[in-house]
């Protein structure tokens, strides 16, 4: 964990929040590596779950909505997690992450525990100018609020008929207890969540088929199966909308398995709750049986920080690589899957010769039309193929003396190093070509 943490501090793919203030505690901004990153997890989920599919369509809705909303869909009332403080250093813990019949996690004494008392997790704020309890409105913890309240509204304007769904990427809020553990909990992170509606009476067969495409997303992308397992959750565990809920767990080192993603089987808690409170119905009909009703929803939720997290450990790789010299030297890795890596190419003169500076940018600027590409000038090419490996840079473009003879440039693969010598004119079909495998 802390090499990866490193790493990302030292290469500026994330960074503390507010450093120069000395920063906010468990908060974080992406740099411009891990920008890439980030849209590149996003990318690929919204690839998986709407554009690749004739039956999700996407929405954005707003993170601040009618305190309605919240009340409707229980939140208010229940988004809470248990909370304890120890009595001798006062530090407060989540009941449900400890082990309340030993000593303290922090000071080592007791245990001697407050009672639990139900902490609120929603951030308040007040819309405009009058700070009054009349407009107290709340930063939403999770998206999957706006796919329910805009349902009429997206299933008439899209036309879909059940099965479908409609799948929202956003920030969400929550005034965790215990932020911490890098960024697998702060209290604004991002999610990417989708709310399947389906027929009453067909909901377990479509989780059962969710469950197994979110799965299989992992996998495809790089997690290592040995890191990935399914856990269902305990009759005490269930949100109060939820009928069954499955978490895909990774084995995060140092903190065991945790939570990636929740797949609940939500019922029709939502639509039914919010047709009561709004007054509008939100059932469906069917036009083929004529028979109306409020349709169960199977909803994969997950954040963006959590599985770019995993992506990031199972990439690593530390190899005992040749040098020039004949001898060998560590050699750090990213193996990220090329769709996720933050560079796509990085082209390198040789050397900063004059001659070959101008040549290497011609080239890195015909390849920037098409794919996310550095070049980089500065340092021996040695070094400068390592900067791109430890980032998980799929490919490197050389250009040297022979390139100003002949107009061919070295091709080097990160994981093999192999190297190709392609044609300039050729090279961006080439490296698309290789993309596509
Ligand atoms: P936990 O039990 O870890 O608090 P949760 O069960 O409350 O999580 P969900 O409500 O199921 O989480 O949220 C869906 C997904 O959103 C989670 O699987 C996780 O990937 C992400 N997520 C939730 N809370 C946070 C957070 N505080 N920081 C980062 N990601 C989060």
């Amino acid at each position: 964990m802390d090499t990866i943490v490193n790493l990302c501090k030292r290469r500026g793919i994330v960074f503390p929040s507010s450093e120069i203030y000395g920063g906010l505690r468990s908060a974080w901004d992406w740099g411009p590596l891990g920008v890439e990153l980030k849209r590149n997890v996003k990318q690929q989920w919204w690839h998986a779950m709407v554009h690749s599919r004739p039956d999700v369509v996407g929405l954005e809705s707003s993170i601040i909505m009618s305190p309605n909303v919240w009340e409707a869909s229980g939140h208010i009332e229940t988004f809470t997690d248990p909370l304890v403080e120890c009595t001798n250093c006062n530090k407060r813990f989540r009941a449900d992450h400890i082990d309340l019949e030993r000593s303290c996690p922090h000071c080592g004494n007791g245990p001697a525990w407050t009672e639990a008392r139900q902490f609120h997790l929603m951030l308040k704020t007040h819309m405009g100018p009058v700070e009054d309890s009349a407009n107290v409105v709340y930063l939403r913890p999770e998206t999957a609020q706006g796919m329910f309240v805009d349902f009429a509204a997206v299933q008439q304007a899209s036309r879909k008929r059940i099965p479908f769904g409609i799948a929202q990427q956003g920030k969400s809020f929550r005034n965790e207890i215990t932020p911490g553990n890098f960024v697998f909990r702060t209290r604004e992170f991002e999610q990417m969540e989708m709310e399947f509606f389906v027929e009453p009476g067909t909901d377990d067969k479509w989780h059962e088929y969710w469950i197994e495409q979110r799965m299989n997303w992992y996998l495809d992308l790089g997690i290592r199966p040995e890191n990935l397992r399914l856990r269902e959750h305990e009759a005490d565990e269930l949100s109060h909308y939820a009928k069954r809920t499955f978490d895909i767990e990774y084995n995060f080192p140092g903190m065991g398995w945790s939570e990636l993603e929740g797949i609940a089987n939500r019922t029709d808690f939502d639509l039914k709750a919010h047709s009561e409170r709004s007054g509008q119905d939100l059932s469906y009909f069917d036009p083929d049986t004529k028979a109306r009703y409020f349709p169960y929803v199977i909803e994969p939720a997950v954040g963006v920080e959590r599985p770019l997290f995993a992506f990031l450990i199972d990439a690593y790789r530390e190899e005992e690589a040749p040098t020039a010299g004949g001898k060998t030297e560590k050699r750090v890795l990213l193996k990220l899957d090329p769709r996720l890596a933050p560079t796509k190419v990085a082209v390198l003169p040789l050397s900063k010769h004059q001659d070959l500076v101008p040549v290497a940018e011609r080239v890195a600027d015909r390849l920037r039309t098409r794919f996310v590409t550095d070049l980089d000038i500065t340092g021996s090419v040695g070094k400068r193929y390592r900067r791109q490996d430890e980032v998980g840079t799929p490919y490197c473009v050389t250009a040297d003396f022979d390139t100003l003879d002949d107009n061919q440039v070295t091709i080097r693969e990160r994981d093999s190093m192999d190297q190709e010598r392609v044609p300039v004119d050729a090279l961006p079909e080439h490296l698309a070509k290789r993309f596509e495998h």
